[in-house]
């Protein structure tokens, strides 16, 4: 079966779809509309719908005629607080809310991928698993998934594939790696707790602002001087300061500084958090302030199993020309479809968005991000092909 082609017949309702979506974006968990008409779509085509997992999340279950492995497919939903700076006649209708990671394209190519593999359920050696994600912008939306039972559901699931469209791509590609492909990413609150008192007699006070200053930049020293170079790429940002008191004349009690960490290991990244302990508490220590420190790890790295992508490779390569696909290289991104490859071997691969000469070349998380939406049908077209090499052997 040429995926491609059937993908291109469903183009204008991808489009119509994703246009809809992006039109009435919902944030994380805030998905009702949004997971309602995922709910709908997929129980027209004959998928056996559960709602309400996460809150707002969906699975879809499509029992093939014959015997075989079960394959999840995921997509996720939610949009983001950003207000779109658009003139597209499909721009958000929310104040200050945004689909600008393209979710709402991921939704239109898994609604036509479950309906292409539903049009061959006769034929199916296996099952697929629509997973309909909420709360994907650091929300936490798949672990509470995972959480509400989704990896025990049965019959367990063998494969796990799923796909970003992704602007630092041009339309017309794919990206796909084996290994660590995103980073984990783990943020840091470090509470310097000074004395504080008049800021003309600062040698009645313990200054934690002072102290705050040289953390920083201890703080930033650890990634050069701490961290094997061998070990991936490692970034470490601090990204605010808070002070207790915020005015000229008084030394504040408190100091609160934020930041985030990315690796591409669990060891790296424990090592991180270890130095972010030690140093902190040392820097602190040394000026006679106390430092309360807490880590809180939000995504875990995601890791594509060898051979899932071998073989998914193998089936874009009859698809495309080589130049088409990109071993991409690692991006400090995350997402915690991170958390179903840690259990199930499987994929997550990156469907090129951006097209300069259209104008469309702005990043996610932009007010003007956008897509080139010719990539929903390479995106369905790619999906449906990797899921019948699983299941639909001699469609492939
Ligand atoms: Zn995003
Ligand atoms: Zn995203």
């Amino acid at each position: 079966m040429d995926y491609f082609a059937r993908a291109a017949q469903l183009q204008d309702q991808m489009v119509t779809i994703r246009r809809d979506f992006h039109q009435h974006p919902e944030l994380g968990f805030q998905e009702h509309r949004t997971s309602s008409m995922m709910a709908e779509s997929l129980a027209a085509m004959g998928y056996n719908v559960q709602t309400g997992i996460a809150k707002t999340g969906v699975v879809a279950f499509l029992e093939g005629a014959h015997d075989g492995p079960t394959i999840i497919l995921r997509c996720d939903m939610d949009a983001l607080p950003i207000q779109e700076m658009s003139d597209a006649p499909y721009r958000s209708q929310e104040d200050g809310c945004m689909h600008a990671c393209g979710h709402d394209g991921h939704m239109a190519i898994a609604l036509a991928t479950a309906q292409i593999l539903a049009e061959q359920r006769e034929q199916m050696h296996g099952n697929v698993r629509l997973v309909c994600q909420p709360g994907e912008e650091g929300h936490g939306g798949m672990l509470r998934m995972i959480d509400d039972g989704l990896l025990e559901m049965e019959p367990e699931a063998d494969i796990a594939l799923g796909l970003h469209l992704w602007s630092p791509l041009k339309v017309g590609t794919v990206g796909i790696a084996a290994g660590a492909t995103m980073s984990g990413s783990s943020v840091f609150r470090i509470k310097v707790q000074g004395k504080g008192g008049h800021a003309a007699m600062p040698h009645t006070t313990i200054d934690p602002v002072a102290c705050a200053g040289q953390l920083i930049t201890a703080l930033h020293t650890i990634v050069g001087r701490k961290m094997n170079a061998m070990d991936g790429a490692v970034i470490l940002s601090v990204t605010g300061v808070q002070t207790s008191t915020n005015t000229h004349n008084i030394i504040p009690e408190t100091v609160e500084i934020t930041g985030t960490f990315r690796t591409f290991n669990a060891y790296t990244s424990e090592l991180l958090e270890q130095h972010v302990r030690d140093v902190s508490r040392s820097v602190c220590q040394s000026v006679g302030c106390t430092a309360d420190v807490h880590v809180r790890h939000l995504t875990i790295p995601t890791v594509n199993d060898k051979e899932v992508v071998h073989r998914v490779k193998a089936v874009f390569s009859k698809m495309l020309n080589a130049e088409q696909i990109i071993d991409r290289p690692h991006t400090m991104a995350s997402d915690d479809f991170s958390y179903v490859l840690d259990e199930i071997p499987g994929v997550y691969f990156f469907v090129g968005i951006s097209n300069d000469e259209r104008g469309i070349n702005f990043s996610h998380h932009h007010p003007r991000f956008d897509m080139d939406e010719d990539a929903l049908t390479m995106g369905a077209g790619l999906l449906s092909a990797a899921t019948a090499a699983y299941i639909l052997p001699n469609t492939v």
